[in-house]
């Protein structure tokens, strides 16, 4: 056990420094101008250079590091997003894109790290760009100030670019007082630890496990909840099916609320 703490802790080390150069390398791609833009399923599933050479950072740098990890990869699973947030990022929606890096036990995730590269871009050509976020569960997540919305108030963020009939039903029967539409997992999350957002709320198939992993550690490090939209607990071994089919519902606080709000229509569509 005390071996398998230390492995932990030096990938969690290691995930912070990749994600920081995978940071850098989201920037190049920009100021460089070409984005290579592939469409995978459709125009709003796409892929740019940046995920590519991301993905492949990423993965060297830890194949490179951790050679075993393969070996143990029975227990511990490393869930890669080099590009959260792609169709904002070939939008120019900047701040709205992260780089995600996973870490699971035995199906339970259980550390993240986000990097967020255009942090502070609107703050002049002088600021600083970039942020790690990271977070282990039962220690806390670091690189961030937390923050509640107003007590009393109901804020769902939510798909800026693959919303549909279930997301929209479903956002409504929230009640809310505002809705925003952002695009990427890591940046709602981000918005709900930071105070912007009460609720992420997604009634739809689409996203994946690496959009979820990291993103729902930083969430439980600091007492938030996060589930399909059944309120069923998403898990993360090797064999696990890699759509989030049910959807996504994430709350730092009053999780009940908003669960006790999902309409039975939108429960009974979406199928984990
Ligand atoms: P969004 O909130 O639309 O930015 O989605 C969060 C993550 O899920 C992003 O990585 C998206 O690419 C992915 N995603 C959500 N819905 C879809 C979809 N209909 N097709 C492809 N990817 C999706
Ligand atoms: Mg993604
Ligand atoms: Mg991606």
């Amino acid at each position: 056990m005390a071996s398998s703490h230390t492995v932990l802790m030096r990938l969690v080390a290691s995930a912070y420094s990749i994600a920081q150069k995978a940071g850098t390398i989201v920037r190049h791609v920009i100021a460089e101008g070409d984005l290579g833009i592939v469409e995978k399923t459709s125009a709003t599933d796409l892929q740019t250079k940046a995920d590519r050479l991301v993905q492949m950072s990423i993965c060297s740098s830890l194949a490179r590091k951790f050679p075993k990890l393969t070996i143990i990869g029975e227990e511990l699973v490393v869930w890669v997003d080099p590009l959260d947030g792609t169709k904002e990022y070939t939008e120019g929606l900047l701040d709205n894109v992260t780089v995600l890096i996973g870490i699971a036990y035995e199906g339970k995730a259980i550390a993240g790290i986000i990097n967020q590269p255009y942090y502070n871009y609107q703050a002049g050509p002088d600021a600083v760009l970039g942020r790690t976020i990271w977070g282990v569960l039962g220690l806390g997540a670091f690189g961030f100030q937390l923050k509640e919305v107003p007590a009393g108030k109901h804020i769902i963020t939510t798909t800026r670019s693959h919303s549909n009939k279930l997301v929209t039903d479903c956002v409504t029967a929230m009640n809310p007082d505002d809705v925003l539409r952002v695009g990427g997992a890591g940046n709602k999350i981000i918005q709900l630890i930071e105070g912007k957002a009460s609720a992420y709320v997604f009634a739809s198939p689409g996203c994946k496990k690496w959009d979820t992993c990291a993103p729902e550690v930083i969430l439980h490090a600091v007492g938030g909840k996060l589930t399909d939209i059944h309120g069923n607990a998403l898990q993360y071994n090797k064999e696990v099916k890699h759509m989030n089919s049910a959807g996504v519902l994430a709350t730092l606080r009053n999780y009940d609320y908003y669960a006790s709000r999902v309409p039975e229509s939108v429960k009974n569509a979406l199928v984990p």
